[in-house]
């Protein structure tokens, strides 16, 4: 993340978390809203804060936005400024424009206008809450193109206590293994247990993390009920 630029338009609740989280992690950030109050809060945790509005190409250009890595649009409930703002990134040749969109039609809009990379923190949200209302041992889960997906659970009873040669995730479900956590001394956080060996074993109580077409997600998850 060294020497990287980013910019985050609009500082609600989304954008700021997004600005404050790429700062910390070493980013060079640039955070931006025509709201003053929401800029005054966050310029001691970015390398800079400035008040401008952000659906005039100039405010834009005069900070050198074409410079970023990304720019990320994080402007919640005013579309129009919303839309505004993408266009104006675009005109000015932006490399990476992320947009985040509240809904399913503001989602389509972005497409047809171009944006190639659009947030859609509803769809996630929803998703989560779906798979959790249908298995509740499902923990989190992203789609992925082509209906496969990761899922992260707690380990299945008829799984623990057993190797992962034994268990045969990969020949009897069509699934791997991505990794799995577990609950560690002294701190009793779950930690990682890095890349997954064919004798290793999975406990009660640890998380798995699998890779699969979602049928043999479900198959799996339907048959360790
Ligand atoms: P969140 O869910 O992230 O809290 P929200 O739904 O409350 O967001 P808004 O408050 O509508 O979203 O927008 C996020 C921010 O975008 C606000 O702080 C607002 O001032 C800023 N914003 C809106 N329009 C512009 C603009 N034209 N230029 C710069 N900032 C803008």
């Amino acid at each position: 993340m060294k020497n990287s630029k980013f910019a985050v338009i609009g500082l609600g609740r989304f954008g700021s978390a997004i600005a404050r989280k790429l700062s910390e992690r070493g980013a060079e950030v640039l955070a931006i809203d025509k709201d003053e109050t929401k800029v005054d809060a966050i310029k001691e945790d970015v390398a800079y804060a400035i008040t401008l509005d952000s659906t005039d190409p100039r405010n834009l250009d005069s900070q050198d936005i074409s410079e970023m890595d990304a720019v990320v649009v994080a402007i919640g409930t005013n579309f129009q400024d919303l839309i505004l703002t993408t266009f104006a990134l675009m005109e000015l040749d932006v490399e990476r424009i992320i947009v985040r969109a509240q809904d399913p039609v503001q989602k389509r809009i972005l497409e047809k206008i171009g944006v190639k990379e659009i947030l859609s923190l509803e769809d996630e949200v929803s998703n989560n809450v779906a798979e959790q209302l249908l298995n509740p041992s499902v923990l989190m889960s992203i789609p992925l193109p082509d209906d496969y997906e990761i899922i992260e659970l707690k380990a299945p009873r008829i799984i623990c206590n057993r190797t992962l040669s034994d268990i045969g995730l990969r020949e009897k479900y069509f699934i791997n293994l991505i990794t799995l956590m577990r609950k560690g001394q002294p701190d009793g956080e779950l930690h990682i247990l890095g890349v997954p060996e064919p004798t290793t074993t999975i406990f009660e109580n640890d998380i798995i993390v699998i890779f699969g077409k979602s049928k043999d997600i479900d198959r799996f998850l339907e048959i360790n009920e």
